[in-house]
């Protein structure tokens, strides 16, 4: 079953001239991999619901009766050429999850949910965990519908166009009242567990991480017949400030990118007018982020877009999945996740990292081998039948 739910993903959002995934927010692959979901949750006899934010949750029992439950799951969505396994692994590991425990003959003391997270990566609108944050509250409403794309499509547009209401987007109490924890399976996107030795890990928290917006400003002219004395070239500004984010990062022990960058009029042959570019920072410590920031802002414009402080998963659930997984290491994350969102929100989280071969992640080459994945899908299994069966009258 692995085999052929992978195999049905593998063309959806793929882009022939990379090989990578572009799996945006409300575009047609999107509303492709969201009828993919219906349809496994259908196969199933699951029950389907959409939230306020457009996530969906496919629900073995009645959360509103029996509730709340244990929910597994991820996201569908990519960045920018992504790679197979950033979500879809967690997606389709829980789908696998409910087919184990059926096969087992296991009747669940309570509901088990899946997940399909919409907008995880923020690839369209700029805001990661968009659709775990709309549900929480942390991203409002008015921002949120607010947001633009490259082409200037707000997400209230994009939304509607995909065939969802915006009336009720906004925290959503109902939705949130239905997780009794969640626990997320995710490819890992580091080394860890090359390292380890070890095919699955327990999360141990998130870094602490943000984004900032930094502006350029200079003057527009002929890149042949201004002579170099005479250049406001924001560009020069903009390559001395990734250089010191690196530095930056080295010198504090973190991790600084900078990988999106616009630059007016965007030509060839013009010195640029305008630059803006985007720094990630995040690391173990987060006072040493705000000492990056600090310096790098310095002499320059500088605005903060998104924060979020480090964020430890939840530990008694995070004890209990390494006592179920004989004793599974421990990894922090680096990288951002829904089961960051909500237990910034209060619900009860955990994470499974499955070991990646190579380390590399939002890329093509992203890859987890196929024994790893079924390893994963056992350790899940384990941990929601643990879960589920400690609840039994
Ligand atoms: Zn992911």
């Amino acid at each position: 079953m692995f085999d052929r739910l992978w195999d049905d993903l593998a063309p959806v959002g793929r882009a022939g001239s990379t090989g990578g995934y572009r799996r945006y927010a409300w575009t047609p692959a999107d509303a492709t991999l969201r009828e993919w979901f219906a349809g496994e949750a259908a196969a199933r006899g699951l029950d389907l619901v959409t939230d306020r934010a457009g996530n969906q949750w496919a629900w073995w029992g009645n959360p509103d009766a029996s509730g709340p439950g244990v929910v597994v799951g991820s996201h569908l969505d990519s960045v920018p050429d992504g790679g197979a396994f950033d979500g879809p692994l967690g997606v389709v590991s829980g789908l696998l999850t409910i087919d184990a425990l059926r096969a087992a003959g296991l009747t669940p003391s309570r509901p088990v949910g899946v997940v399909n997270f919409g907008d995880e990566e923020g690839a369209r609108f700029g805001v990661a965990c968009a659709g775990s944050r709309m549900v929480t509250g942390s991203l409002p409403r008015d921002r949120a519908l607010g947001l633009r794309d490259g082409d200037g499509t707000s997400m209230a547009e994009a939304m509607a166009a995909g065939g969802h209401d915006t009336a009720h987007v906004g925290r959503d109490e109902e939705t949130l009242r239905r997780i009794g924890c969640f626990v997320e399976l995710h490819v890992e996107q580091g080394r860890g567990l090359i390292d380890l030795g070890r095919p699955v890990a327990v999360g141990t928290g998130i870094w602490p991480h943000g984004r900032w917006r930094m502006e350029f400003a200079g003057e527009a002219n002929h890149a042949g017949t201004t002579r170099l004395e005479d250049r406001h070239d924001p560009m020069l500004d903009y390559a001395a400030a990734v250089l010191q984010a690196r530095e930056l990062a080295g010198k504090y022990g973190i991790v600084a990118t900078c990988g999106k960058v616009v630059v007016e009029p965007n030509g060839i042959n013009a010195i640029p007018s305008r630059v803006r570019g985007w720094l990630d920072a995040r690391g173990a410590d987060a006072d040493a982020v705000g000492a990056l920031v600090a310096e790098l802002s310095q002499g320059r414009e500088v605005h903060e877009e998104s924060w979020t402080p480090a964020t430890p998963f939840d530990a008694a659930l995070s004890d209990r999945c390494a006592a179920v997984l004989d004793d599974a290491p421990r990894l922090a994350s680096g990288a951002g996740h829904d089961a960051g969102v909500l237990a910034q929100a209060g619900v009860a989280t955990a994470m499974l990292f499955v070991r990646n071969p190579t380390g590399i992640s939002h890329s093509p080459a992203e890859f987890a081998e196929r024994d790893d994945c079924l390893r994963g899908v056992q350790a899940l299994t384990a941990v929601v039948t643990d879960l589920v069966a400690g609840q039994t009258a």
